[in-house]
């Protein structure tokens, strides 16, 4: 092996090993912060929903450090041109503000009130659970608007999806329904 072939070798091993150092962050500045999030509107003191740019926070640590910049918020397209000063609450704990683990750990601890069975955190493979409404109405958690789940929090209780499902059944075909009661069993 030549002297230049050597000096090839090492240059692309160095510019490899580099470009791992610094794909590290940025990858996890991507999966840090990717998805929906909740934040106190500076403005109004109220609740809303927000999506950061994940994928140019990522070219930032990349290159040097994360950049955060909004690429949604529940306010728009009314406040677009706002200041976007609600990502230092992000910048400062992307995990606690992040949807799925608020309702991740609303959930934890928590059983159906239909069938009293544990619904616990929430897995990505699993069906999502559902809430109960004070109309007696059950929805899954993920058709409610984001910036709206902590009031609903507050007034629905918690429903697996398998009673989620036969509830939703029973509103929609009570005719098909039969109510069956159980009957004791014997004792000897
Ligand atoms: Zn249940």
């Amino acid at each position: 092996m030549t002297v230049t072939v050597l000096i090839v070798v090492a240059v692309l091993a160095l510019a490899v090993g580099l470009f791992v150092f610094r794909a590290i962050p940025g990858v996890r500045a991507y999966f840090d912060y990717r998805g929906k999030r909740l934040i106190t509107c500076p403005e109004t003191h109220k609740v809303e929903a927000v999506d950061v740019a994940a994928k140019e926070a990522a070219v930032g640590a990349f290159l040097s450090e994360p950049t955060l910049r909004l690429t949604e918020c529940s306010r728009w397209p009314e406040r677009q041109d706002c200041g976007q000063e609600c990502l230092q609450q992000i910048e400062v704990d992307p995990k606690n503000c992040l949807v799925w683990n608020i309702v991740s750990k609303w959930y934890e601890g928590k059983s159906c009130v239909f069938c009293h069975k544990q619904i616990g955190p929430l897995h990505h493979i699993d069906h999502v659970p559902a809430l109960l409404g004070p109309d007696h109405i059950t929805v899954e958690w993920k058709q409610i608007h984001p910036q709206e789940l902590m009031d609903v929090f507050e007034s629905h209780r918690p429903v697996c999806w398998n009673c989620h499902v036969a509830e939703t059944f029973r509103r929609l075909h009570p005719e098909l329904v039969v109510n069956r009661t159980l009957e004791p069993k014997r004792i000897r």
